[in-house]
């Protein structure tokens, strides 16, 4: 098949590997995790540094074709789908893990690194990457700036715009700006770093990200309670949360999720109840058991509860937290 004039265009700007057109890449690039929409993009380009997103920008611009940047895809609205065709901006090429700084609690990552990967790399220094969303072991840190992703542990340590120092981003225009700095008490000024993190793409593109880091706690634990109905689980919440506990983890499941998720990952969950409360922290062994017991019990004397048990082991509570991770988003 001959090239696309736009095809032919990218190669010449930057070389014949950056640039796929092919109808399995087109059509593997015309979906994201979100069902029913579909888009096909004219090419999919795949830059490795900072300056080829300048330039493919910069490009897209001077040729008014549509572009989208794109990393794992695993949004929920279609935000990647290339409806107007153009350029799809794969990400995934840039995934390198610059610096883990121990002493400075920080890393610096290109935007295509995944965000276990990340986790799994600071977790070696005894650190770890907060964030957590379900589709960690999939999304990339770039696309969790982008959507200032939460997570399992959202309600204790907050979403990705909590933990974001600094961006490296690529304007419209093609220019290249650095915002933020290294240090938490950096406060001068204008945010601009806030403004660009949940911009889902509009505003920036991001090329490298400075996030904080925290230390790894020694110690977490999980339970589980089943209510009749989700009125009850909300009740059950109000009282964990008004007695002064500030969990790690507190999320429920309605029935149809619960059922869906057994159904898919056969995880021994109570098919019958109308919510399925998460509850669990983190920090030392001490304040991790004292906090999941009250929970436990505020939960056992809690309207409507079925049952409530406390996983065991790592391997028990790990299925929970997949139980939850399962359910989108
Ligand atoms: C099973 C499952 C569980 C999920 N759980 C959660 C959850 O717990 N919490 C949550 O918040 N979300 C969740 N999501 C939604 C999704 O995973 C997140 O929004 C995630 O942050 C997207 O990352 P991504 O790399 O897939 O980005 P993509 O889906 O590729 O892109 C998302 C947005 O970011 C933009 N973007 C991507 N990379 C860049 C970049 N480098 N610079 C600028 N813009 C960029 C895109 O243009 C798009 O607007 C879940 C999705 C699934 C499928």
């Amino acid at each position: 098949m001959a090239d696309t004039p736009l095809a032919q265009a990218l190669r010449t700007l930057l070389g014949p590997d950056r640039v796929l057109d092919d109808p399995a890449a087109r059509e593997a690039y015309s979906r994201d995790a979100t069902p029913l929409f579909k888009g096909l993009p004219e090419v999919i380009v795949t830059p490795h540094s900072t300056a080829e997103v300048s330039e493919v920008v910069k490009f897209a611009r001077q040729s008014k074709t549509p572009i989208i940047a794109r990393g794992a895809g695993s949004n929920l609205c279609a935000a990647t789908v290339p409806l107007q065709g153009g350029i799809v901006l794969s990400m995934m090429q840039m995934k390198q893990i610059l610096e883990v700084s121990r002493n400075e609690l920080l890393a610096v990552v290109q935007p295509g690194v995944s965000t276990q990967q990340l986790d799994d790399a600071v977790a070696k220094e005894g650190l770890m990457y907060v964030p957590d969303p379900g589709s960690k072991t999939v999304s990339t840190i770039g696309g969790n700036v982008a959507t200032s992703a939460g997570g399992l542990r959202g309600l204790k340590y907050g979403t990705t715009k909590n933990y974001i120092l600094a961006l490296e981003a690529v304007l419209g225009t093609g220019e290249i700006i650095r915002t933020g700095g290294r240090l938490v008490k950096d406060v001068a000024g204008y945010d601009i770093t806030r403004l660009l993190i949940g911009s889902e793409g509009t505003l920036a593109i991001f090329t490298e990200i400075t996030t904080v880091l925290s230390p790894r706690p020694k110690a977490s634990k999980y339970g589980v309670a089943y209510f009749n109905n989700l009125a009850d689980a909300s009740v059950a919440v109000d009282s964990i949360v008004a007695s002064g506990i500030l969990p790690a983890t507190l999320e429920f499941l309605d029935n149809t999720c619960i059922k869906a998720v057994e159904d898919f990952a056969h995880l021994g969950l109570d098919k019958e109840a109308g919510a399925l409360l998460l509850f669990g922290d983190d920090g030392s062994a001490e304040s991790v058991a004292k906090a999941v017991t009250e929970m436990a019990d505020i939960s056992s004397s809690a309207r409507g509860v079925r049952a409530v048990t406390l996983a065991p082991d790592v391997a028990a509570a790990e299925a929970l937290l997949y139980a939850r991770r399962c359910s989108l988003p």
